[in-house]
């Protein structure tokens, strides 16, 4: 908006009648578009006409009959309004155009030098910081408005961030109250379960005596069931202890291709009820590594299972041989199957816990989901890697690479 374009209206303040008429001349003569010219003539007055209407502009006298100007300028200041105020002043008094400049006037005019030009630079200029000011404040309430919406966001977020602080904390406990009861119960269960493959072994063994062919059949599915419900709640109880950080080896010599050779053995059974081929193929100078048998054995077991169970048709193949180009002296340990194989959008995140590619109720394969993660756990506490390549129809590959010596975490 551009002040000076527009009729100003102007309110002037002296109490002496001809020093009024002069002024209202010359601030005609100005050229400057005015739409009124008030005029009051004491200090009271000023401050009523300034409460009942708007001015652009106001020049009063530094002397009336009520107050001084110096006074008028610190309570029209003091009522918060902000219109330029012109003091008219004695000749070459420097002090109290000072004084009245710190109390808020817009500017000061001798009253002896009045003269058209002067008072419509004195108009002009007053206005114009009048508007710049204006724009500053108008600018100021915006930033206050933005830093007080700010805060609140800030606030906002800082809640946000406790509650989601409290919601982690809360999904500690119950993950550890989890892996506590997971812990605890495959462990009850584990004792009637062996209690079960136990006295069914038994009762296969006396059958001749006693059974029929269908009662024979039975124990051996409680004795078969039993045993792979064994193996699960090995690998809960595993897993609750690969949580807990309680999953620890206890290495000691092995001779890793006469391990091979009896879990192939073992598995057997397994892949003749589908009639795959199982093989091994040993390329190792020394089979006699430094690790945990038992911890080894149930990776052979893992990826052979998997192997077996995610295969249709085809073979199986695990193969050992010395790491080509490891640093150090590793082992290399392969399982390879010509299944259904995995997709390569499903295959970074078969190594997380509970991770199945079908996660379908109606899926084909039993299992916790677990076996992968408990593998990549016991690697890593084997100071080696596990990764799998992988085509879909085609098949996979589980690659397992260790040093010959492992150690025991001190
Ligand atoms: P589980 O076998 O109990 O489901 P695992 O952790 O052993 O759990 O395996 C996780 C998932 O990885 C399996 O559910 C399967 O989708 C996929 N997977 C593992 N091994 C193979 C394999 N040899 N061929 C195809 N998919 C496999």
């Amino acid at each position: 908006m551009d002040l000076a374009n527009r009729p100003l209206k102007i309110l002037t303040v002296d109490d002496d009648a001809v020093d009024r008429l002069f002024l209202r001349r010359t601030l005609q003569d100005t050229g400057l578009k005015l739409a009124d010219i008030a005029e009051v003539d004491c200090g009271k007055a000023a401050i009523a006409a300034l409460d009942n209407a708007f001015y652009d502009c106001v020049f009063l006298d530094y002397r009336l009959p009520d107050l001084n100007g110096l006074q008028l300028v610190q309570q029209i200041r003091a009522q918060g309004t902000l219109t330029p105020l012109v003091v008219l002043t004695g000749q070459g008094d420097q002090e109290t155009a000072v004084a009245l400049m710190k109390a808020g006037a817009s500017d000061y005019v001798d009253k002896s030098r009045l003269n058209t030009d002067a008072l419509a630079h004195c108009i002009r200029s007053a206005l114009r910081i009048y508007e710049a000011e204006q724009a500053a404040r108008q600018a100021q309430q915006e930033v206050q408005v933005s830093n007080a919406l700010l805060l609140q966001q800030n606030q906002a977020l800082e809640e946000h961030r406790q509650e989601i602080q409290r919601q982690n904390l809360e999904v500690m406990r119950a993950y550890r109250l989890k892996s506590e009861f997971l812990a605890t119960m495959s462990h009850e269960l584990r004792t009637p379960l062996n209690a079960i493959i136990g006295f069914s072994q038994l009762l296969a063994r006396r059958r001749e005596e006693r059974w029929t062919q269908q009662q024979t059949e039975m124990v051996k599915r409680i004795y078969s069931n039993a045993h792979n419900l064994l193996g699960l709640l090995n690998e809960i109880l595993d897993f609750s202890k690969l949580e807990a950080q309680r999953l620890e080896l206890r290495p000691g010599p092995v001779n890793l291709a006469e391990l091979a050779e009896n879990t192939i053995a073992e598995m057997h059974s397994l892949a003749e009820q589908k009639s795959l081929k199982l093989s091994l193929q040993l390329h190792l100078k020394d089979p006699m590594i430094i690790n945990d048998p038992l911890r080894l054995r149930q990776i052979f077991i893992n990826l052979l299972s998997n192997g077996i169970k995610f295969t249709d048709a085809g073979s199986v193949l695990l193969q050992i041989s010395s790491a080509p180009g490891a640093p150090t002296d590793e082992v290399l340990i392969t399982v390879t199957d010509t299944g259904s194989g995995i997709a390569s959008d499903d295959l970074p995140y078969i190594f997380e816990a509970f991770r199945q590619v079908d996660q379908s109720h109606s899926r084909r394969h039993g299992g916790t989901g677990l076996g992968l993660a408990i593998v990549e756990a016991i690697v890593a506490l084997m100071g080696g890697k596990i990764w799998a390549e992988s085509a879909p129809q085609v098949g996979s590959t589980f690659y397992v690479q260790f040093p010959r010596v492992v150690q025991t975490a001190s």
